[in-house]
């Protein structure tokens, strides 16, 4: 029993020496504290006035924060202080009666003591608390919670990710009993502790995936060391068990910089594709989880069309001889139900390595033909243009299926216009030359989109029938700064000009670089400094108020 004691009291020590090495300053505080009272109490006349109270902050103070015995020992020197070495008047010099003073030492350690005994206690709930909410009560392993709050701390980008899951977990419980498993994860967990470098982390996520964190080292061995301790044979109350499991890892540099939000995704994403393909382990790789994404992109495309998550915006294209607008450029948007916005040059280029850029094109036309005919009705006969991709053009059935749906919304040809880049002509010059005629004969208008991209001379183009050159964005938003892209910019002008094209600059953000391209004697203008491609809604009421 007396040994049962000095253990606890042992341990009460012990606690309160670990709170004085958190919280230094605070004794620091209490040891400035004591002498200063003391002065106060003496200066003031001494212990018969009722500055003496002052003295129950330092105690108090060490009772809170270090518990009951540097609370007590506080007490303690308190009580000398105002005990046998000050009067009880500095007057006439006269000492206090020491019944006085040992009352008064015996009612300070009291308080000391309650008081550190009392914030012990509410310390040891609080913990208790906390340990209920961070750590999963069944297997005994910190959850997501602790994660959280390591979490702003941790410096992930020294850390290799993994993601353990226990494929054949249901297995485990349903022949051995759930018990046992969260046992096992138990053991996995405290295998892994012990196994891997100090400041390693590991979190049960779900009931069979951990998650675990450990100092980087090299991908590779790191994955092999975690394996290794999982398939140390587990043993749980005599009964072997068989762990059959997959492992994603990554860090966050996987793909590209530190991403600390998805990297738990990114290795879920390795580990079930571990799971997925029956391999042990899956080490992320930009590429691989690209491709994938890629995929998965394409895989909603179309539903995104028919689920309307995908809509036009239209941009006004300007006319700079008389300010006022020329026709609208249709873009494209697409707002995913999870992803958010994603941008044309993501999925754009995606969808054009597949059929879908078929069913796609023809939505956008159909589109913007539904938008021009809605301008019409309002009395504003405004050309549109949309881009055509490669794969469109050398479609032998985009001719006949274009001109059918033109037909069908009943937009006079003359209103409508393709966008297509010199790469995609390039890519067979003959055959497009004669496919482009098709469309031009029928009244349809040609832009060449962001020439000064490629590598053809504006003198080879003038084999194709091609009305608008349009100037790359890149030349226009550097002209101002760099003198070689104005002269680029000039001459592209000037050549189009004696060549018969009408040209449009992109990219016009500023008021200079407008009042610049206007000087050149640029023929339209488009850019954020006029307009930002708008929905089909906001583009009307800013026509209202821009014609
Ligand atoms: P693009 O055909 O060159 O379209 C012009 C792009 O420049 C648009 O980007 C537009 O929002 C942006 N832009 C316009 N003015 C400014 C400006 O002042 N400053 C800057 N920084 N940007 C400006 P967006 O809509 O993101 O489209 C990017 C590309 O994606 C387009 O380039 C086009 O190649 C492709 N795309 C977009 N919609 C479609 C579509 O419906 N069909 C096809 N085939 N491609 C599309
Ligand atoms: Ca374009
Ligand atoms: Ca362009």
């Amino acid at each position: 029993m007396q040994h049962k004691k000095s253990r606890k009291s042992l341990k009460f020590i012990i606690d309160d020496w670990i709170a004085i090495k958190k919280n230094p300053y605070i004794l620091f505080l209490i040891i400035i504290l004591l002498p200063l009272i003391y002065f106060l109490v003496y200066s003031t006349g001494g212990i018969k006035f009722v500055y003496s109270h002052s003295m129950y902050i330092p105690i108090i103070l060490a009772g809170i924060f270090y518990g009951p015995y540097v609370g007590g020992f506080i007490a303690f020197v308190a009580a000398i202080l105002l005990g046998p070495l000050m009067p009880i008047d500095t007057l006439t010099n006269e000492m206090q009666d020491p019944v006085n003073w040992l009352y008064r030492m015996l009612i300070f350690i009291l308080v000391g003591l309650i008081i550190g005994y009392a914030s012990n206690r509410l310390r040891k709930d609080a913990d208790h608390i906390e340990n209920l909410i961070s750590v999963n009560q069944e297997t005994l392993v910190p959850n997501t919670n602790h994660l959280k709050k390591i979490y702003e701390s941790l410096d992930f980008s020294t850390y290799s990710i993994f993601t353990v899951l226990i494929n054949n977990h249901q297995n485990i419980i349903d022949i051995l009993g759930i018990q046992i498993y969260h046992s096992l994860i138990h053991q996995i967990f405290v295998d892994l502790k012990r196994g891997l470098p100090e400041k390693s982390y590991i979190v049960q996520s779900d009931s069979n995936k951990l998650w675990v964190m450990t100092p980087f080292n090299d991908l590779e061995s790191d994955v092999k060391k975690v394996i290794t301790i999982i398939k140390e044979t587990k043993q749980i109350k005599n009964v072997p068990l068989y762990v059959d499991f997959s492992i994603g890892v990554t860090t966050c540099h996987s793909f590209g910089e530190c991403k600390t939000v998805t990297v738990f995704e990114d290795s879920d994403v390795s580990a079930r594709h571990a799971q997925i393909n029956n391999l042990l382990y899956v080490i992320g790789d930009k590429e691989k989880y690209k491709r994938r994404t890629d995929y998965e992109l394409l895989a909603s495309f179309n539903e995104a069309l028919i689920n309307k998550e995908t809509f036009l915006v239209f941009q006004p294209k300007i006319d700079l001889s008389t300010q006022k607008t020329f026709g609208f450029e249709a873009l494209t948007r697409w707002n995913h139900p999870t992803r958010g916005n994603i941008p044309p040059d993501v999925f754009v280029p995606l969808i054009e390595e597949t059929k879908l850029i078929h069913t796609f094109t023809d939505w956008v036309l159909k589109n913007a033909l539904i938008k021009c005919k809605e301008m019409m009705n309002q009395g504003h006969n405004l050309p549109i243009s949309i881009n055509v991709s490669a794969k469109n053009l050398y479609d032998p059935k985009f001719y006949d299926r274009s001109m059918e749906i033109i037909k069908d919304y009943d937009v006079p040809t003359h209103l409508i216009e393709f966008e297509l880049t010199e790469s995609t002509l390039m890519i067979n010059p003959k055959e497009s030359r004669k496919i482009l005629q098709n469309f031009v004969d029928q009244g349809i208008k040609i832009s060449l989109d962001d020439f000064g991209s490629g590598y053809s001379s504006l003198a080879y183009l003038t084999q194709f029938p091609i009305h608008f050159i349009k100037i790359d964005r890149f030349f226009i938003q550097n002209i101002v700064n760099d003198h070689s892209m104005l002269t680029i910019v000039e001459s592209t002008i000037e050549l189009s000009k004696n060549l018969g094209y009408k040209v449009i600059v992109e990219g016009v953000e500023t008021k200079e670089v407008a009042d610049l391209v206007i000087s050149k004697g640029c023929d339209y203008a488009q850019g954020y400094y006029y307009a930002k491609p708008m929905t089909s809604k906001d583009v009307s009421e800013w026509y209202e108020l821009n014609s």
